[in-house]
């Protein structure tokens, strides 16, 4: 159980110096309590306050990290059940699993469609985040030559499948500087298995037969002295996998429950592409922080990540993209000029129908917070005052040699004063995206 704000309060010097960042020893105390400050922020705490305040403050799910080098994958440290409660912070790592038991060939070919999947959405690039090698042939060298073939040939984080710990010394080490997933320790080799996490300084998956089981072997290992953990209670079935993982979340965060408090894993089950895409959907919600899947089919996969990003974006901010003016084709001092807002789908909608009209345009990304143009005008931020006195003093003046702004159609009532604040002359566009081709065919001679 963490210490309430009064108890922390008690251990802190009481001088109110202020410099951890706010007025007062019992004002940090609160924001200690709460998991929005951390200890380190007051240099002043005694060494005996430090011990006793250190665990019962620490955040109730430790971070991992995954792999090295440009390609970590962040997992845990997660403080809220519901993402409107706060935010998620690390989203769910997607593996996909290969056996070892492929010839070379199926390997390459296997990991170079894992390595190309790539799809642009709304300004972002949804991937793959890992390789996880499962130890198949239940022989050693197999699976050290198949981990090491995959190291090869992608940089994506690995996760070693094997309960054999010789197997797992022997791939492991090959691949060491990779920091790689290793998957997993349980009541028969856990000494074992912490040795090689140790030596190469890996995380270390943990699986039990069911919750308590796992909650006595993570004691356990964490015993041993090793902490870079990440949990599996042992179960298959959806239902029981979506209990467990949501036990472990609430016992971490609501009980403080140190013993749970390691980012999960789970595996899917299903074959088909889809069925697979959904179960992996209800883990992704609910909580793993890493989902290993065996198919790599693009649609259910874009499914998938699409969903991912819904879960692990911040509810109390807008996605946007940065304010400015960007150049959609060839552009020339001739092409026309359109303005939107800065909010994510917004831009991309509209930038997308824009380039669909092959007239090289100009498109502003007007900042709203990233809010969208009907919201940014009922609030007042994208309205004539705002954008008038932007406009006569930007850049875009000096990038094309007429002055006429498209606006979107939905506010067309801020037209005369933005044409009066800036001195361009304003021209109503279409109310909707789709019928920029139109606008453009006719108005613009596209
Ligand atoms: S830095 Fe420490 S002593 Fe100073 S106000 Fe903050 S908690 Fe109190």
């Amino acid at each position: 159980m963490g210490l309430t704000g009064l108890e922390i309060f008690k251990q802190l010097p009481k001088t109110n110096c202020g410099e951890c960042g706010v007025p007062t020893c019992l004002a940090f105390a609160m924001a200690l309590a709460s998991g929005k400050a951390t200890l380190s922020q007051c240099p002043y705490v005694s060494d005996a306050a430090r011990e006793a305040l250190e665990s019962a403050t620490a955040p109730p799910m430790r971070l991992v990290k995954v792999g090295a080098g440009d390609n970590v994958l962040e997992i845990g440290d997660e403080q809220v059940i519901f993402r409107h409660d706060k935010t998620f912070f690390h989203p769910t790592g997607i593996f996909i699993e290969l056996d070892d038991t492929l010839s070379a060939d199926e390997i390459a070919a296997k990991v170079d469609e894992i390595s190309g999947f790539v799809v642009e959405r709304v300004g972002e690039q949804y991937v793959i985040d890992g390789v996880a090698v499962k130890n198949a042939s239940g022989n050693a060298d197999s699976f050290k030559k198949a981990v090491e073939a995959v190291a090869d040939r992608t940089n994506k984080v690995l996760a070693l499948l094997t309960e054999d710990p010789a197997a797992m010394e022997a791939a492991a080490s090959a691949v060491a500087d990779r920091k790689p997933l290793l998957y997993a320790a349980t009541a028969d080799n856990y000494e074992k298995m912490v040795e090689v996490a140790k030596k190469i300084g890996a995380p270390l998956a943990v699986r039990g037969n069911d919750l308590n089981s796992l909650a006595e072997l993570v004691d356990k290992v964490v015993g041993l002295g090793y902490k870079e953990l990440v949990l599996d209670s042992g179960e298959r079935q959806t239902s029981k996998v979506l209990a467990d993982l949501t036990q472990m979340r609430r016992l971490s965060i609501k009980k403080r429950f140190r013993t749970f408090g390691y980012p999960t894993i789970a595996f899917t089950t299903e074959e088909d592409a889809v069925g697979e895409a959904l179960q992996a959907q209800v883990y992704v919600s609910k909580f793993a922080s890493i989902v290993v899947m065996k198919n790599a089919s693009e649609p259910a996969l874009l499914t998938l990540l699409t969903w991912r990003r819904n879960i692990y974006t911040d509810p109390q901010k807008p996605i946007a993209v940065q304010p400015g003016v960007y150049a959609i084709g060839d552009v020339t001092p001739d092409s026309p000029v359109y303005i939107t807002t800065n909010f994510s789908l917004t831009y991309y909608t509209v930038a997308t129908e824009v380039e669909a009209t092959r007239l090289p345009s100009y498109l502003i990304a007007f900042d709203t917070d990233g809010l969208s143009v009907m919201t940014a005008w009922a609030g007042g931020k994208f309205v004539g005052e705002e954008i008038g006195p932007w406009l006569k003093d930007s850049d875009i003046n000096e990038k094309v040699s007429h002055k006429k702004l498209i606006i979107p159609g939905g506010v067309a009532a801020i037209k005369g004063k933005l044409e009066d604040l800036s001195g361009w002359e304003v021209i109503v566009g279409p109310r909707e995206a789709s019928g920029i081709t139109s606008f453009a065919k006719l108005r613009l001679g596209a």
